[in-house]
């Protein structure tokens, strides 16, 4: 079983010598944060998530959390006093609105919690996470009268907040909705309909849950034109605020998954629930997509967040467990597996991944943060543009990756991987989901190639692309890394060729462009990730702020994922260029 040890040097240089956390600091919007309580922040979260909340992922995996017969779900009981303790800590409001009881941090602090939480126990961090979308749909298209009676108390973690799309036959396809809302002729409406896998739709942690539903009003156009969002609160609301009676939005049994057992998946009931209309009628699903980028970006992290906790396992293992005689040892003598060249490269590949990782998403936070802080216009445009496209890079490039980086950690302990007492099978099974929801990885690929592909023709692409040609040629002049520049070069050529095909081809034949989708995004988000790990390597060969082997350890592994990992991109050329036909040539039959 393994202890949590937070990264915050990672943590930190990530934020300070990729994502440009000062840049930042230095604009109106995040004037009055400094970089110092940031830092302390940081500290103070590490320290929760490792002492408080990762000492519970354990029951969240093997004790789970229980539906009961009257409807009510029990989470573990190691959960309550943590989440409890999250609660007063205020962590979970900083970086919203300083109206409604926010910090007004920028979203790249709330990453860095998000990190910590998720490795510390990805199934209790689940609950707030789905706050979180809730609170930002609340804040974006909300009435001031919700925002103000929902809002202090969400932002605190007192109440929670859930996402209610998905039901048996939408899932995808969310514009499949049928759940009803009728007009009670007072402002309010009457919600009917079955919704399933809604996390935490049900739980002992928090006194009141408010449900989000997207629900169809009478007489809507079909689709996702016709879709509206509603609030459901579990408890309707007296006069003066406190809770009253019981909606009926009930809890009618929990999923059994493959992991993440501590978050409750629910189906819930809406017999004639109460709710209240968010935002304009028909808008619900546009109000989504204003809150999806951080929600997806959330679930990227997660791979990111897992990959990092079983990273930490499989070090220790692979230092304690002895097997074999090490190249160079005395003969006869037993050695820790980790002198072994094959385990030092399953413990180079996740390292080099998850640095990888680290600066993907929190390049992608700060372009968030810079989208909303920019001093114009056009500076806004060009912010908003980049996270745009790296959000679904983020989110399926770190879900896939974990799925091989918490094999590599399982594999190291060998049959002991295998066996559910050392722990690290859990990290294996909760990740998995990572892909799947928040928008499947395959619908993220058509995203990429259908909205993202297309902005500015492809010059949203190739600016970054361009970026990362000049600093090839600057790791070409750094000692040792001029491997890595060439690298670099040749992966950002392989990029360029592969979106100029798709740009071109895509519009004619969408069948092939879709097909290409998964491994173009794989080309790309390597690259990308290539690029700024560059960047990553220069500032710490330049000397930054922290100790020398930090420092070193943060060269070497970039550039090992330079020269190693970065050539997988021109392996992708192929299928990211092929035509669709071989994949549609058999019937169903013959695919047997
Ligand atoms: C543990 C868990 C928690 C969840 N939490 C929530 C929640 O809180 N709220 C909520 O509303 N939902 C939630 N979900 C639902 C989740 O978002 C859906 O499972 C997901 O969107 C996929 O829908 P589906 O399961 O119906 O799969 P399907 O849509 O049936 O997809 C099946 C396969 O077909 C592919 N596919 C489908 N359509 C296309 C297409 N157009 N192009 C290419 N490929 C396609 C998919 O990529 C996938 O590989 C959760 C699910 C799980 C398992």
């Amino acid at each position: 079983m393994s202890n949590y040890t937070p990264p915050i040097d990672d943590i930190r240089f990530v934020m300070n010598h990729v994502a440009d956390l000062d840049d930042l600091l230095a604009t109106d919007r995040f004037g009055h944060v400094d970089a110092d309580s940031i830092a302390a922040v940081i500290e103070e979260v590490g320290r929760f998530m490792a002492e408080e909340v990762a000492p519970t992922n354990v029951d969240g995996d093997r004790i789970g959390s229980k539906w009961q017969p009257d409807g009510s779900v029990v989470t573990p009981e190691s959960f309550g006093p943590a989440y409890e303790k999250w609660v007063a800590s205020g962590f979970g409001a900083m970086p919203f609105e300083a109206e409604y009881g926010g910090a007004d941090f920028p979203w790249i602090s709330a990453i860095a919690v998000q990190e910590m939480f998720t490795s510390a126990c990805m199934s209790l961090s689940l609950c707030p996470l789905l706050t979180q979308g809730a609170i930002d749909a609340i804040l974006a298209h909300g009435s001031d009268e919700q925002k103000a009676t929902y809002l202090p108390k969400m932002m605190t973690g007192e109440w929670t907040g859930t996402m209610n799309l998905t039901e048996p036959q939408a899932g995808s396809d969310v514009g499949a909705v049928t759940t009803k809302a009728e007009p009670n002729g007072d402002g309010s409406w009457s919600i009917t309909g079955q919704k399933i896998y809604i996390t935490y739709g049900e739980h002992d942690l928090a006194e009141q849950i408010l449900h989000l539903v997207l629900a169809r009003t009478p007489g809507s156009p079909p689709g996702t034109k016709g879709i509206s969002m509603f609030l459901v609160p579990k408890f309707l609301l007296e006069d003066d605020g406190s809770l009253g009676e019981r909606n009926p939005a009930s809890c009618v049994s929990i999923e059994h998954k493959l992991g993440i057992h501590g978050s409750p998946t629910c189906v819930m009931a809406f017999e004639g629930a109460t709710g209240w209309l968010v935002g304009n009628e028909h808008d619900g699903m546009r109000n989504m997509f204003t809150m999806m980028n951080n929600a997806r970006l959330s679930v990227g992290l997660q791979g990111l967040s897992l990959s990092e906790r079983a990273f930490q396992q499989s070090l220790q293992y692979a230092q304690d467990r002895e097997q074999g005689t090490a190249i160079g040892a005395e003969k006869g003598t037993s050695s820790p597996i980790i002198e072994h060249p094959d385990v030092r490269r399953m413990l180079m590949t996740q390292r080099a991944w998850i640095d990888a990782m680290r600066v993907l998403v929190y390049t992608n936070a700060a372009a968030l943060d810079r989208a909303e802080a920019a001093a114009d216009h056009d500076e806004g445009r060009s912010w908003r543009e980049l996270a745009d496209l790296l959000i679904p890079l983020s989110k399926s490039l770190c879900t896939d990756v974990v799925n091989e980086t918490t094999s590599l950690a399982l594999q190291i302990h060998g049959g002991m991987g295998y066996v559910e007492e050392t722990g690290i099978a859990q990290h294996y099974r909760d990740a998995r989901i990572a892909a799947i929801y928040e928008g499947t990885n395959g619908i993220q690929a058509a995203d990429l190639v259908g909205r993202k592909l297309a902005m500015r023709g492809g010059g949203v692409i190739f600016d970054l692309l361009d970026e990362f040609e000049l600093r090839a040629k600057e790791l070409g002049d750094i000692d040792g890394l001029d491997r890595f520049g060439q690298r670099l070069a040749e992966a950002v050529a392989t990029a360029r060729h592969a979106t100029t095909h798709l740009i071109e081809h895509g519009p004619s034949d969408v069948a092939s462009l879709l097909g290409a989708s998964g491994p173009y995004l794989r080309l790309l988000a390597t690259t990308v990730c290539g690029g700024l790990l560059a960047k990553a390597a220069i500032a710490a060969s330049n000397g930054a702020n922290f100790d020398d082997d930090f420092l070193a350890a943060k060269v070497t592994s970039a550039k090992f994922f330079g020269e190693q990992i970065l050539p997988t991109a021109s392996g992708l050329l192929a299928a990211a260029t092929s035509t669709a036909d071989d994949l549609f040539a058999l019937t169903p039959d013959q695919l047997r």
